[in-house]
Order: structure tokens, then sequence, then C-alpha cells
């Protein structure tokens, strides 16, 4: 098998196998053939990599914060000399087009361990005068052992936005890829070896979610910082909080994209492409509620119906394709289950809706127009290509009906209207919003959910306080008063 690797799990620097745990088929989803074969960790292969984070994070977060990031940032410049190697991985493991993966997924992942990297010397507390001498001052401090889980989608990416703030700040982790794309974090782990970190800071464990679950209950773990859906997060999160663990939730959303009679339409017909369709739909932040201005609706369609005629579904390998399959045939029926839904509930399809005669997991991008919120495919994350275009009158009716969804990961207006922008942005109930684009997430930039799409961020100088703690130091230079 091409892709097999030496082993399944990566630990204490070196790769280690157990055969008694369950089997996890790799698929290669643009063909369903088996391209590598792993084993879920079992109770021991757990044990051995917490017990190396747990001996491995002192000595680490000994070493000054600058020794730190130059490892991280040595890291990433190995990540970009092997971008083409590591997303023609990638794109074995998940099935996106290579043009996306040479574009969007190892050199996101080099550029949080280029980012956080540099931020390495500069993680310090403060120091807080008090008056009559006193003062206060605050030591940083790394949590200890970080458990990061990861979702399908982006799995070299979700490795290193885990991995590389928690390194920085003198944590050990231990990451548990998605049981349905486990091969690129693997190479994470063995890449930050050759950048020169200490054996065990960075783990890698395969397995199902009972992998996830034993990881997230041990003692030894002080944080948890999982990429999935609500339903997942729910589970996770109220389990670290019975040992009342740190946690980042990045959970899923159904997020609302307006566009507005005066908008750009080029632009705002590239939004809601880039917004629904990049990486087949299956993208947590997509702006799958498209929620268009009466007035421009016809023209949006026409639009976005002749521009999809240009999209270039096929072979994932070949660098003009730029629509490939769904991850998985789970994946790709969950999404074909909506489609049914939103035509029995009576939306009109104007564009796709089948899947392709070909091997592979491959479906056509899907446009639902007429869609009400009612709808099943105006209410549930869908995590595919379908987007539902829903009709509105006035600002004030459209803010009420995009805010009203348990979800808040993201939100977009597209507006030639500078003052209606940003006070559409103002009301939006979402944690990662644009103007007049979609779906960006430079690492500069917190990224994170409000409401059930999550809690905590990634990325920016803000992932820095997920993965830390200040001690406060009380200094007196007076004497002690008691009252007796
Ligand atoms: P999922 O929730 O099924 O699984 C996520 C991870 O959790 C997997 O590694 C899985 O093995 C693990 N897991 C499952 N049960 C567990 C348990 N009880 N304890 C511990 N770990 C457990 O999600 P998925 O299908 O892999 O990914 C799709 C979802 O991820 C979508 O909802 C999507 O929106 C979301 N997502 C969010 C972001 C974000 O940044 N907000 C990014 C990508 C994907």
């Amino acid at each position: 098998m091409k892709f097999q690797p030496e082993a399944s799990h990566f630990i204490d620097g070196a790769y280690v196998e157990d055969t008694a745990g369950t089997p996890i088929d790799v698929i290669y989803p643009a063909t369903g053939e088996v391209i590598a074969r792993l084993h879920s960790a079992t109770p021991q292969i757990v044990e051995q990599a917490l017990t190396s984070a747990k001996r491995a994070q002192k000595a680490w977060a000994a070493m000054t914060g600058t020794e730190r990031g130059r490892i991280l940032r040595r890291a990433a410049d190995i990540m970009r000399d092997r971008n083409r190697e590591l997303s023609i991985l990638e794109t074995h493991d998940t099935g996106k087009p290579l043009q996306e993966t040479l574009v969007a997924d190892a050199t996101s992942g080099a550029d949080a361990l280029e980012y956080f990297g540099g931020l390495g010397g500069s993680l310090t507390g403060e120091h807080i005068p008090l008056g009559g001498g006193d003062f206060v001052y605050t030591i940083r401090e790394a949590l200890g052992v970080c458990v990061g889980i990861g979702a399908w989608n982006y799995p070299t990416q979700i490795a290193c936005w885990k991995g590389a703030p928690a390194l920085a700040c003198g944590n050990a982790m231990v990451f548990k890829p998605s049981e349905t794309t486990p091969l690129s974090a693997l190479k994470v782990a063995e890449i930050l070896i050759e950048a020169g970190a200490p054996k065990g800071i960075y783990n890698v464990v395969q397995g199902y979610g009972d992998v996830g679950a034993a990881l997230v209950t041990d003692p030894r773990v002080a944080k948890v910082s999982l990429t999935g859906s609500v339903p997942t997060g729910r589970k996770v999160y109220a389990a670290a909080a019975e040992g009342m663990k740190h946690v980042t939730m990045e959970l899923g959303g159904k997020s609302p994209l307006i566009v507005f009679d005066d908008a750009d339409i080029e632009n705002a017909v590239s939004g809601a492409i880039l917004g629904n369709f990049y990486s087949s739909g299956q993208v947590c932040s997509n702006g799958t509620r498209v929620f268009v201005q009466k007035g421009i609706k016809e023209a949006f369609l026409t639009r976005l119906t002749e521009r999809l005629a240009n999209v270039k579904i096929g072979d994932p390998m070949d660098e003009a394709v730029n629509f490939g399959p769904m991850v998985s045939e789970a994946q790709m029926n969950i999404v074909l289950g909506y489609v049914e839904k939103g035509k029995a509930e009576g939306a009109r399809l104007v564009h796709g809706g089948a899947r392709l005669d070909r091997a592979g997991f491959y479906l056509q991008p899907t446009v639902f127009a007429d869609v009400t919120d009612d709808m099943t495919i105006a209410r549930e994350e869908i995590f595919g290509p379908v987007m539902s275009v829903l009709d509105f009158e006035t600002e004030d009716e459209v803010m009420t009906r995009a805010n009203a969804t348990e979800f808040g990961l993201a939100a977009g207006v597209f507006t030639n209207d500078l003052t209606r922008a940003h006070r559409v942005v103002a009301g939006f109930e979402a944690g990662t919003c644009y103007i007049n684009t979609y779906n960006l997430a430079p690492v500069e930039a917190p990224f994170g959910g409000s409401k059930m799409s999550g809690v905590g961020r990634e990325n920016s100088k803000l992932a820095i306080n997920h993965f830390s703690e200040m001690k406060t130091v009380y200094v007196s230079m007076n004497d002690v008063e008691a009252p007796y």
C-alpha cells in the first residue's frame, strides 16, 4: 500500500505499533481503494503516549521560549520544503484536490508553526506595581500535557493549529487525528523531531472516539482542544469538566452569508462559491445559508449557475481539477440524504443534486433556491457541497433570521454600503465575520465560534491564553500588619 506509514502511532520520537488495536482502513476517496491500514490505539499505546508526554514536558518547558520557537520555525521550514509531498499525502487522505492542498494544508500548518515559533520568546507575565513598594508579578506557565483531537477536513492544519501554540507555551501534546484521515499528523510529528524537538513533546495516537475519550478523561491531561461536531463537543466538554480541565472547542456551524442589493455581484458569487464548495463543502465555517435580497436574487442565481458550469470535477491529483470527492462514502450518503430532504420539503433545486457516475465519492455542487428558514437544509449542518439560497427584503428581517440558529461560528455580508457593513457585523452572533469576502483564516487572526459552535479561540496571540495560565506572585516590601 503506497501510503502505508511505518506504524500507526508516533510516540517518544519513534513509530510504534500494536496490532491488537481495531483496524483502521484509510480509503482514497477518489477511487475507494484502501491506501493504508492502521490500528486504533490499545490502552497500552495510550499509556505509552501519555507517560512519554508527561516525562518530556517539564524539560521542554524549562527551555527558553526562544529555543522552543527556533525548533517550531525550523519545522515550518521543513514543512514548506516538503509541501508537495505532504500535499499529495493530504490529497490521498482527504480526497481534496491537489490544487487546494498545495496552498491550504501544509502551508497553513507551517504558518502556525512559524507564527507561534516567532512568539515563543515573548511569552511572559507582567509586573504590577501596588504602591508603598509592594508589587505583583505574574509568571506565564505551561498547562502540562494537552490533548488535541482532530476532524477530517483539514488534518495537517488542525494538527499544527493545536500543536504549535501548545508547544510554544511549553506544553507537550498528545494528538489524535480523525480515524477517517489519520496519515498526515504522523508527518507533523516526524518533522518536529527532525527540527530538533525533544522526544515525547508531540505524540500521535490513532483511534476512534473511545481513544479520544480515554485521553480526555486521563488525570495527567490538563487541557483538551477538540475540532469536531457539536454532539462530540458536548461529550468532550462534559468529560473535561469532570477533571476541571481547560478546553478549546472548535465545532460545527450553519453560518449566514448576506448579499444586499447593492453588492458587487461577481464578488458576492465568488464569496458564495468559496463559502460553500471549497473542499467539496467540508468546511466548518461555510456560509451555507445565503440570504439574497429580493432585488438581486435572479441576477445572483443566474451568475452563480453560469459560474458553476466552469467547475472542474475529477481526479484530485490533476492540478486543473478544482472540485474533488467527499471524504468518505458515509459522508456522501449523509449529504445525499439532505439533498432528498431539501427536495421533499419544497426547496427548488437549481443546480446539481446527484452523485457522479464514476468510482469514488463524488457529488455535484448543489444549489437550492427558495429555501425557507424552517427547512431541514436551512437548519442543520450538512458538511457537504449544498448551498441554500434564501430570500429577504429588509436588513432588520435578515439580521433576526441570520441569528436564529444555535450555531455561531462565522457570518458574512456583501454590500457596498460602508455603514451598513459594520452595523450588520456588529449584529452578528458569530465568532468570525467577513465583509465583502468569505472563509479566509490567516494565523494572525483569532478563529472560533460563539454559541454552540465553540469555546475559546485558535490562532493569533489569543491562542496563547488558551495554552498557558498565570501564576500570581505578591511581593511585600513592608512589614506584615496583623489584627492581633
Ligand atoms: P466528529 O465530531 O465526528 O469527530 C471529531 C473527532 O472527535 C474525531 O477525531 C473523533 O474520533 C473524536 N471523537 C468522537 N467521539 C469522541 C469522544 N466521545 N471523546 C473524544 N473524542 C471523540 O467530527 P468529524 O465528523 O470528524 O468532523 C466534522 C465536524 O467538525 C463538523 O461538525 C465540522 O463543522 C467540525 N469542524 C469544526 C472546525 C472548527 O474549527 N470550528 C473545523 C473543522 C471541522
